[in-house]
């Protein structure tokens, strides 16, 4: 029989399992061993050089989901992002980041970078021009966030893809708001493909992992650097991780099913002024993500009109937390304001296009009418509430 899979639910249920030869068990046995004998065998094993069975079985999963010859698994998403990086950057090297990315890989940027000597330049358009006249004679790396966070703008892929080949530049994205699931965009032409494993890849709020995946030779760089930083999983978070990717597909499928319903929910709702959805027709990159995304995603941002009480809102909410992370099964949201932005000045945000109201919201996989009618009772309730205290 073929055993190359094609669909998406048959690579997460199937590739990089392990076979239990021992006890012809259903699912991959854990080998939680950090010591391997060195003699007489092909690879000599270590979890920190990326390689124990659980390790590399997974990473075949990954590499299989992002159409990509090869994988690592890190130990959080931003050792995957700043070994990513720092793999493609050498002292004197030069980046092209757009500003909104995630405010953990910014920091990265600008609190470390300056110390290895590594020049960056942020652009605050995420159009091919931008990026090509950001482009110096050092530069080695664009780097790409597609949806970003919390405005979900998107970026061309291929646009980027065929400038960093053309200029001979390494093209890295952060895929985590899409997953796999929703965008390849190895199928794009860009090269490095990062993770945080915590999202969408673990889906249950419960797993802090990262990934990268690429082509055998941009991989072995990666892994170059990650030996010597040490970043890696350990092995039991490994096979909780392959587990949780087996139902990825249906999962981040039906938060995509979810939050096109809600976001046209919200988008008609009169106390909501502004939905942001790459799968509204009235989103400004829809042409883009229609054309580039497989589904529009789990995530949504939407503004509050002001006669509503934000904090009442979000407080008034049953099934739906107040969370600071996402992706999980799990309907969350927060706001952007008191938490991944709240450093940044008023008016940098405003900048950002980040207004006090705006609410990013993690779309999990209850059923829409709850999600519905959770949402209808606190957006009364904070109405009804911030009129009252006012008299
Ligand atoms: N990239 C994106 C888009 C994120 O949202 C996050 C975390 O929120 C990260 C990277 C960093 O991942 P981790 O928290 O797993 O290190």
């Amino acid at each position: 029989m073929d055993k190359k899979a094609k669909g998406v639910n048959t690579i997460c249920t199937h590739i990089g399992e392990l076979e239990d030869k021992t006890f012809k068990g259903a699912i991959s046995p854990l080998y939680m061993s950090t010591s391997y004998d060195y003699e007489d065998v092909d690879i000599k094993r270590y979890p920190r050089y990326f390689n124990t069975p659980n390790q590399e079985a997974l990473c075949r999963k990954i590499a299989a989901l992002e159409h990509t010859e090869a994988a690592l698994i890190f130990g959080s998403g931003m050792a995957a992002v700043s070994t990513a990086l720092l793999a493609f950057l050498n002292k004197g090297d030069h980046l092209v980041v757009p500003r909104q990315i995630y405010g953990g890989a910014y920091n990265l940027i600008v609190e470390e970078f300056p110390k290895y000597g590594i020049e960056y330049t942020f652009i605050d358009s995420t159009e091919r021009s931008a990026f090509e006249n950001a482009i110096q004679s050092n530069t080695r790396v664009l780097y790409l966030e597609t949806p970003s966070n919390p405005l979900l703008t998107l970026t061309d892929l291929e646009a980027i893809g065929s400038l960093g080949r053309s200029r001979g530049l390494k093209t890295l994205i952060d895929n985590t708001f899409a997953s796999p699931v929703n965008q390849n965009p190895a199928d794009y032409g860009i090269d490095i493909m990062i993770h945080s494993a915590t999202k969408y890849m673990g889906g249950h709020s419960d797993i802090c992992a990262g990934a990268v995946a690429g082509s055998h030779e941009n991989i072995d760089r990666v892994f170059q650097l990650a030996k010597n930083l040490g970043g890696s999983l350990s092995d039991y978070t490994v096979w909780l991780l392959e587990r949780s990717l087996k139902t990825m597909g249906i999962r981040v499928r039906a938060q995509n099913e979810n939050a096109l319903k809600l976001a046209n929910f919200l988008n008609q709702h009169p106390d909501i002024e502004k939905v942001y959805y790459p799968g509204l027709e009235s989103h400004p990159n829809h042409d883009i993500a229609k054309a580039q995304m497989h589904g529009f995603g789990g995530m949504l941002s939407f503004e509050l009109s002001e006669s509503l009480d934000q904090h009442r809102f979000m407080r008034s909410l049953q099934w739906i937390k107040v969370s600071m992370s996402l992706a999980g099964v799990e309907s969350t949201l927060l706001s952007p304001t008191q938490t991944s932005h709240a450093l940044l000045s008023p008016e940098e945000r405003l900048k950002a296009g980040i207004r006090d109201g705006l609410i990013r919201f993690s779309t999990g996989i209850e059923d829409f009418e709850d999600l519905k009618a959770d949402l209808t009772q606190a957006l009364l309730r904070s109405k009804t509430l911030s009129k009252e205290s006012v008299t």
